[in-house]
């Protein structure tokens, strides 16, 4: 049983209570090692530890930290095997996932930033015959940064990156249900060479360190992904204590699927949108409207496809769905299925756990799960299942599929399936939604926007909006004499 560690002031060390949780593989349910669970004292020991770093780190020039940050990323990509069976052992992702999405964008994530940062600049702002305004963005000090499980490397890094790249230190906390490529990080940023101190990283229960990060009074800001409810409770405790906050939150998104499509080729590209990761992502779309000329032959087509997707264990490279993350998550999704059919959804593929032959028999395998004949309003299309569950719903025209995929609490992502420009334009125009995608999904490039409206968070990830928020600005005027 391997016991892993904190990385608080450059060292590997057990939590000072010596109290430890059981980390459990999700594709067989045994326990496979264990996570420190942290507390106040350790958080103490890491905020200490940052603040002696802090000096050092935010007055060392930029090309110094992108050069570390620079070795961060090739010491990822050096142990690239090792992350991928590391991130799909803890959260039950088929390997193939890891291996070319999540372990080589957390890559990409130190890369864009090491070299993002050297090309950051201030602002300056002349007034005729009066003087010069000059802006200046310094580190803010010592940064939270709390992820969750779904894409974890993936989605720490991409906080971990730009808050680094920009000089602060770091605490951070990984999902406890996830904590073993964050483990990994802490051997990658001392063999890289990162200061004691600047990057801290300690394990444990959300409610436990999770909330210690988000109160302390040394952490001026709080970069925090994972649920709304999680979210709010976030925001509470922050807004008063005057914290920057980035919160992405969670998603409804809508999938849009227009009558002149490719019927064949979109069906699997939405395939791919509703069920990567066993649907576990923000972005996925899981309610997908479609034109009522198209929907049957669409139906037909896209429920084909699912029921022959190959649902397996991680390091089976024919798994296209692997495990879901706990078991607690799978039974939720199986929940939502069951209150789908109880108000009137027909499952036209899926719907069930899956039993895998041992020693997978007590893994959480689900179903990738199509559900038709509920309205938008009921619970099932308002509610994120976080799954693989999605519904089908059929719409006649753009204002009311517009007011439809409007129609929840959420604005995170939508996607629109279309080869008419026009209606594309009209569509992207009109959603309440931080990122639309026009016949893709999921392409992301790293300088753009990234975040949600309404209830999907507050403010944006991603490019020069990272590095800003990383940042806090000051304004210098000089009066010309
Ligand atoms: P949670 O909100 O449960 O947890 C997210 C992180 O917050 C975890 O590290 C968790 O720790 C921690 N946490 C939990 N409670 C607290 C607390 N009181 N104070 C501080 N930290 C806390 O989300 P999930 O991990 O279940 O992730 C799924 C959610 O994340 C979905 O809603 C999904 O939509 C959203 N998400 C949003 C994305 C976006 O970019 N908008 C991207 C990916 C996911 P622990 O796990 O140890 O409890």
């Amino acid at each position: 049983m391997e016991f892993l560690k904190n990385y608080i002031d450059g060292s590997l060390i057990a939590p000072i209570s010596g109290q430890y949780l059981d980390n459990i593989n999700p594709s067989t349910g045994n326990i496979y090692s264990q996570i420190p669970r942290s507390d106040d004292a350790d958080l103490q020991l890491a905020v200490e530890a940052a603040e002696r770093a802090f000096p050092l780190w935010s007055n060392c020039s930029v090309t110094d930290r992108s050069a570390i940050l620079l070795k961060m990323a090739a010491g990822i990509e050096a142990r690239m095997d090792e992350f991928v069976k590391a991130e799909s052992l803890d959260n039950g992702k088929p390997e193939k996932l890891a291996a070319h999405v999540d372990i080589p964008r957390a890559v990409s994530n130190f890369h864009f930033f090491a070299t993002a940062i050297e090309h950051f600049a201030s602002e300056s702002h002349y007034m005729e015959q009066v003087g010069i305004n000059f802006t200046t963005r310094r580190p803010i000090g010592i940064v939270g940064c709390i992820s969750p499980w779904n894409l974890p490397l993936y989605l720490f890094s991409w906080k971990i990156a730009p808050a680094l790249a920009a000089g602060n230190c770091v605490i951070a906390k990984p999902s406890e249900i996830t904590p073993y490529t964050a483990y990994l990080l802490g051997q990658i940023a001392n063999d890289a060479g990162l200061p004691k101190g600047v990057l801290n990283i300690v394990h444990g229960l959300g409610p436990e360190i999770g909330n210690a990060i988000v109160a302390h009074p040394q952490i001026k800001a709080i970069s925090f992904t994972g649920g709304t409810a999680t979210g709010q409770h976030i925001a509470r405790i922050a807004a008063p204590m005057f914290k920057k906050m980035s919160l992405e939150l969670g998603g409804k998104n809508p999938t849009i699927v227009f009558p002149d499509v490719d019927i064949e080729a979109t069906v699997k590209e939405i395939f791919k949108s509703s069920f990567s990761n066993q649907g576990q992502i923000c972005l996925c779309g899981s309610r997908i409207f479609v034109h009522q000329k198209i929907y049957d032959a669409f139906k037909q087509a896209f429920v084909d496809w699912v029921a022959s997707a190959k649902v397996s264990y991680p390091s089976d490279p024919k798994a296209q769905l692997g495990a879901v993350v706990s078991k607690s998550h799978m039974e939720k999704i199986l929940g939502y299925i069951d209150l789908a059919q109880e108000e009137g959804g027909r499952i036209l593929t899926g719907g069930s756990r899956i039993i895998l032959e041992a020693p997978y028999h007590e893994g959480y395998f689900v179903q990738p799960t199509v559900i038709e004949g509920l309205s938008n309003e009921c619970r099932t299309n308002q509610e994120e299942i976080f799954g693989p569950v999605v519904t089908l719903l059929p719409f006649d025209d753009e204002s009311e599929v517009v007011k439809m995929a409007n129609g929840t609490k959420y604005g995170l992502a939508a996607s629109v399936w279309t080869k008419d420009l026009n209606v594309a334009h009209r569509m992207a125009d009109q959603l309440d939604m931080g990122i639309v995608w026009v016949n893709s999904w999921l392409i992301r490039d790293l300088r753009t926007p990234f975040g949600g409206m309404k209830d999907s968070g507050v403010g944006r990830e991603g490019g020069w909006e990272a590095l800003r928020f990383f940042t806090e600005p000051k304004n210098i005027f000089i009066k010309y004499a």
